[in-house]
């Protein structure tokens, strides 16, 4: 009985409303949203009671109304807002990896209204909704069809169920990759309806080993690129050519999960589209918001054949992308056509940085910034990384600010307070800000930012 004569201490919502320390709340934030805040933090007090915690009834009017001040803190830190990306982690999957180009953010911006997404405004007759962008996507990767739809693993469900499901599709053991956020291929092999064919051993496959698998029951092989590892050792697999070769000969595509849509040749070992298809892949798989550097999407290049197969699937309607999507891809693709990716895409220009404009860039904030008692900053080289399962292992000489005070947690917890955002990462005790993946539009902002946290 007495636990339960506690709980007639603890405040009403209405009175916990009332509260002076929640009058600038309730102006940003909805009633509702406000209400239940309230509910769950006088929940929490409830429980606490029950559990023969003693409060009084000032006690428990503040510990509600400091919570309720959490709870905002900790919802508006999951609603979407600007952020200044200074991890140094080009393709940050937490951050949305690719930045979009300016001229693809207009096109989104024009689309978002009324938009002729499915009509050719010269005839004012109906299209196909996607149709210039997939024209355009063939024209640069040489192949003879296009098909977008919502991300790689879309892509790769809806090749595998096409091509495939009830029939087996040969993979080497080493290739059977998991990409982050619960890409597995085996389990997207499993709800395509396609059978896994697990050829060679982890580190050694070899031509015979497909060949060998080859039997009725074949449906196509697949190539998986390891985006985000790589092997090295007593390792060895035959070439796309020589897999291409085997698929001729038995009649069976040849799928390529490219994974990273490299354009045009990097310095490293990512494959690039446009050869995979050149050298007979009848499909090639990649996503548009990696190296491509384009929108969240998934696009699938290769012969006609099949990408007219996947059109008719019922699966294409769940799968395929909005019109919002669709601007920023065109726009993105022809920024690929045009030769201007390296100056036009913000992902292309941070990874083609030199060292040495990056460390100009640290010696432009550190010069506009006065520091305080308590803070200091500096200028330190570092390894900026291309991240989101892209180009493993390939360290990018970056140059970096390092800001230390007293605790360095609570100042990137103040960045990243900041409107817009800035992200850091903690690195030996100091707070490090990697200025490679900043957005040159970005480094003002960057510089108020930090000025009004030190
Ligand atoms: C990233 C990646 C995927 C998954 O792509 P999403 O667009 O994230 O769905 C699949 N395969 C490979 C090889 C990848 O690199």
């Amino acid at each position: 009985m007495s636990g339960l004569g506690h709980l007639r201490a603890l405040p009403s919502t209405d009175e916990v409303l009332r509260a002076p320390e929640l009058v600038d709340l309730s102006r940003t934030v909805s009633h509702s949203q406000l209400i239940a805040w309230i509910r769950k933090a006088t929940d929490d007090s409830r429980k606490r009671l029950l559990n023969g915690e003693v409060a009084d009834r000032e006690i428990l009017f503040q510990q509600i109304v400091h919570r309720v001040n959490n709870l905002y803190r900790h919802d508006l830190g999951r609603s979407s807002r600007s952020v200044i990306n200074c991890s140094g982690i080009l393709l940050h999957t937490n951050l949305g990896r690719a930045p979009l180009a300016k001229t693809a953010i207009q096109r989104i911006i024009d689309a978002a209204s009324y938009t002729n997404v499915e009509m050719n405004l010269e005839t004012g007759l109906r299209n196909s909704r996607g149709e210039r962008v997939t024209e355009l996507l063939s024209l640069l990767t040489g192949a003879e069809a296009a098909l977008v739809v919502n991300n790689c693993a879309a892509a790769t469900m809806m090749v595998l169920q096409t091509l495939a499901a009830g029939r087996e599709v040969i993979v080497s053991r080493s290739q059977l990759v998991e990409i982050g956020g619960g890409f597995r291929l085996p389990e997207v092999f499993e709800i395509s309806g396609a059978r896994l064919r697990e050829v060679g051993t982890t580190n050694r496959t070899y031509a015979h080993d497909y060949e060998r698998a080859i039997s009725d029951q074949t449906a196509a092989i697949i190539r998986v690129h390891r985006s985000n590892f790589s092997q090295s050792g007593f390792v060895s697999e035959p070439s796309l050519a020589d897999l291409i070769e085997i698929g001729k000969r038995h009649s069976i595509p040849v799928i390529d999960d490219v994974g990273s849509g490299c354009i045009s040749a990097l310095r490293s070992t990512e494959p690039v589209v446009a050869e995979s298809i050149s050298a007979g892949a009848d499909l090639a798989l990649f996503s548009g918001d990696k190296l491509f550097g384009g929108p969240q999407c998934g696009i699938i290049v290769g012969h006609q054949r099949w990408i007219a197969a996947m059109k008719k699937s019922p699966l294409m309607r769940a799968l395929r992308v909005d019109k919002l999507i669709l601007a920023a891809l065109e726009s993105t693709t022809e920024i690929h056509l045009s030769h201007t990716a390296s100056e036009e895409l913000p992902l292309l220009r941070s990874l083609h940085k030199s060292a040495e404009s990056i460390r100009h860039d640290c010696e432009t904030v550190l010069a506009a910034l006065t520091t305080s008692a308590t803070t200091s900053l500096h200028i330190e080289s570092c390894c900026s990384e291309v991240g989101g399962g892209s180009l493993p292992g390939c360290e990018l000489p970056s140059y970096c600010l390092t800001l230390t005070g007293p605790d360095p947690d609570d100042l990137s917890t103040q960045l990243r307070r900041m409107n817009p955002a800035v992200v850091a990462r903690i690195h030996r005790n100091a707070v490090q800000l990697d200025l490679r993946t900043v957005l040159d539009s970005q480094l003002p902002q960057l510089i108020e930012c930090l000025q009004r946290v030190i």
